[in-house]
């Protein structure tokens, strides 16, 4: 029977685990589909404390790795299916054809990019359809790209795309930006972005190879629609939390974001915690993300010593 089984390994995973391991908890992680969490998928981070001159994203998650692992903290590749709660207050957590039990459960297990849920759109992904401008941005060449989305993401993203497209579409399905007005402004300002105001993607159009090829636009006020050509569509329009395998163990909102005890990381369910992104949509920071892994792993420890008999 573990003390704590951390499912996520993002930066509230691993902040949970520094301190779990440390308490000598010996924590052990299950790491989900995307281990290290969304900064991998990024390129340098400038505003996470301690590092001046910044660090790129996956070695600042290789860095918070190695720190866990040095106290203790086991780490295992596994997908989380379900997690059960006994009726002698553990936990069951299934993961394939494994199954772990635990005396706490950390949940730290994030968000995923949300997609429009176009036909065909599964196939497209890596195939002109993505999410990541980091990862992506530099195989489309000289050639025009869209992004989906009108919000800080989607301005960053285009932005970071001009450096490699001839042409960066911003799709936008009203005619002002949510964005935060430095980012709108610097958007609406970059030669290379050309917004598309009011317009939906109601379609992806691809080549003979099931390459993209372009996106019908659905125009928000009379409904016409027309094709753009693009090569790859960057979609950012938002999060959806990592939480359904939990079923009914938490309350969630209608988004699906885990709902904490106010200004706690305890959940309904007694022993069991959230941490990150999964619960948070309002700060959604590296920094906050950590904080929240920390309070998670020192109410984990909390609930050990009061039930440890
Ligand atoms: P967001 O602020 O929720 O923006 C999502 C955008 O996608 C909105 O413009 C929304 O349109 C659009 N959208 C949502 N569903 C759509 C659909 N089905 N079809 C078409 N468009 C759709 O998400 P985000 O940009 O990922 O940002 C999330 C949080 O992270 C925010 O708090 C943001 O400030 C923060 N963030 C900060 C930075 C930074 O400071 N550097 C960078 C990235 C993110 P509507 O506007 O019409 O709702």
């Amino acid at each position: 029977m573990e003390n704590v089984i951390i499912i996520g390994t993002g930066c509230a995973g691993y902040t949970a685990a520094i301190y779990t391991a440390r308490a000598n908890l010996t924590p052990l992680m299950l790491s989900g589909t995307q281990p290290g969490g969304q900064l991998t998928t990024t390129t340098e981070v400038e505003n996470f404390p301690g590092y001046p001159d910044g660090i790129m994203g996956p070695d600042l998650m290789m860095n918070m790795q190695q720190q866990a692992e040095k106290f203790g903290a086991r780490i295992t590749f596994a997908s989380v299916e379900t997690v059960e709660h006994r009726e002698d207050g553990t936990f069951l957590v299934k993961a394939g054809s494994e199954s772990y039990e635990a005396k706490t459960v950390i949940v730290a297990t994030g968000a995923a990019p949300r997609h429009l849920g176009l036909e065909g759109e599964q196939k497209l992904i890596g195939h002109g359809l993505t999410s990541c401008a980091t990862c992506d941005g530099a195989f489309y060449r000289d050639v025009p790209v869209c992004v989906i989305g009108g919000g800080d993401s989607a301005c960053e993203e285009a932005g970071f795309l001009t450096r490699f497209a001839s042409k960066v579409y911003l799709i936008h399905r009203r005619d002002t930006l949510r964005a935060s007005k430095i980012m709108a402004d610097r958007t609406l300002a970059n030669p290379k972005i050309e917004p598309v105001w009011n317009a939906t993607v109601s379609q992806y159009l691809t080549d003979d190879e099931g390459e993209m090829r372009a996106v019908m636009l659905k125009d928000t006020v009379d409904g016409s629609e027309r094709e753009l050509e693009v090569k790859c569509v960057f979609v950012a329009i938002g999060h959806v939390p990592n939480s359904a395998f939990l079923g009914d163990l938490v309350d969630k909102d209608e988004n699906g974001y885990i709902i904490q005890r106010p200004g706690r990381t305890a959940t309904k369910t007694p022993g069991l915690f959230a941490a990150g992104d999964v619960a948070d949509h309002f700060y959604r920071q590296a920094i906050t993300a950590a904080g929240q892994g920390c309070a998670a792993a020192l109410e984990a420890e909390r609930h050990l010593s009061e039930h440890e008999g």
